[in-house]
């Protein structure tokens, strides 16, 4: 049997981390390990008991709700295996520098160095990786970013899908479905299940509020699935304007470069022959130097700031997670006796529970 515990990302947007146990085999596994961002960030609960007793740690992605946590888990006395994919490494180096640099942090500075990252190469994506006689997984991307994976874990004779943050239909990253239907425990990303969303209409709303050819434009992105759609989509249907990136998020596309299989078909060469557009350059000032269209959360004087991430525009919102529509189609192929819902606002929760069908619920099994 598999137990688990909350510590975070349940009926809440935030600092996601969930404590898994087999009992027959007293294997323990924590599924990500964020904080809930803010001023200040809020932590999840970790203690030298729960850090000391976990055999592997698995990161679904990079963003802070999912590994900001990671320096009080070694503080704690976490020592072992850190599980993510190759393209999630390669980004965790500056998130270690900004980590350094936190103030008012509850760890000692320092101990986000002490973790051990064990990266898996693109090439096992569908083969199980053995760990230990009771302990294996498997995962596929999950569109939500670059390096977003989920995961198929097999504990003892159980198993569970974790899936991470979730896109089923980004522009630019591949998503993959789980290759098994049935599980004892399927956690599932439902940030915006309380909604069904345009992709399509946002995008209109979108490209319609930078239709004037000799405006700046300021779109507040970091490095994210959102940032690579708004980037690519912007870039092809204005192929007379500048774009102008932040540095890291230029730094961003030449790694999903490097990490094509995260790709959807095509990207690679549009992402190729925008990286070598000369009317693509980097910002470089906190001022505007050209009329055009810039990419980055620093505020920049002379640019008009398009809201994409404010309640009072909805017509520019961007969807990042599962809308409802989309946590019905994933439903549609997995089979779990307990099913959880994580990464959802408590009015988005209660939304989402009213449409899933019952007879989702097997063996008496819960929404926790
Ligand atoms: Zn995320
Ligand atoms: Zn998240």
């Amino acid at each position: 049997m598999i137990s688990m515990q909350i510590l975070g990302g349940f009926q809440e947007y935030g600092k996601n981390c969930f404590l898994i146990e087999h009992q027959e085999t007293g294997t323990r596994i924590m599924l990500d390990c964020g904080v809930q961002n803010g001023q200040p960030e809020v932590y999840p609960p970790l203690t030298p008991e729960i850090a000391q007793s976990l055999d592997a740690v698995f990161l679904s992605h990079v963003h802070n709700d999912h590994v900001g946590a990671l320096p009080l888990l070694a503080d704690k006395g976490y020592e072992g295996p850190i599980w993510l994919s190759e393209a999630s490494y390669v980004q965790i180096g500056p998130i270690q520098q900004r980590w350094k640099q936190k103030s008012a942090v509850p760890y000692q500075a320092g101990a986000g160095d002490t973790l051990h990252f064990t990266p898996f190469s693109p090439a096992t994506k569908g083969q199980r990786i053995i760990m230990t006689d009771n302990l294996s997984f498997e995962w596929g991307h999950s569109g939500h970013m670059l390096g977003s994976v989920w995961y198929i874990i097999h504990l003892g004779g159980t198993s569970l899908f974790y899936s991470g943050d979730m896109v089923l239909d980004s522009v630019t990253f591949q998503t993959e479905t789980p290759t098994q239907s049935s599980f004892q425990l399927a956690i599932i990303d439902s940030g915006h299940g309380g909604q069904v969303t345009s992709r399509q209409a946002s995008e209109q709303a979108l490209l319609k509020a930078l239709e004037n050819p000799d405006g700046s434009y300021r779109i507040p992105v970091s490095p994210s699935g959102k940032a690579c759609d708004l980037i690519l989509t912007v870039y092809q249907r204005f192929p007379d304007r500048r774009l102008f990136l932040d540095p890291a998020l230029r730094e961003h596309l030449s790694d999903c470069l490097s990490y094509a299989a995260n790709l959807r078909p095509g990207m690679k060469e549009q992402l190729t022959n925008l990286l070598a557009d000369g009317r693509i350059a980097c910002i470089t000032s906190d001022q505007a130097s050209a009329s055009g269209i810039y990419f980055t959360n620093r505020r920049l004087e002379g640019t008009k700031m398009i809201p994409i991430d404010s309640p009072a525009h909805p017509e520019f919102f961007y969807k990042a997670h599962p809308d409802l529509k989309d946590v019905e189609k994933l439903l549609g192929g997995i089979q779990a006796e307990q099913l959880v819902f994580f990464h959802s606002k408590p009015k988005d929760f209660t939304k989402l529970i009213a449409h899933i069908p019952k007879k989702l619920i097997l063996n008496g099994g819960v929404y926790l």
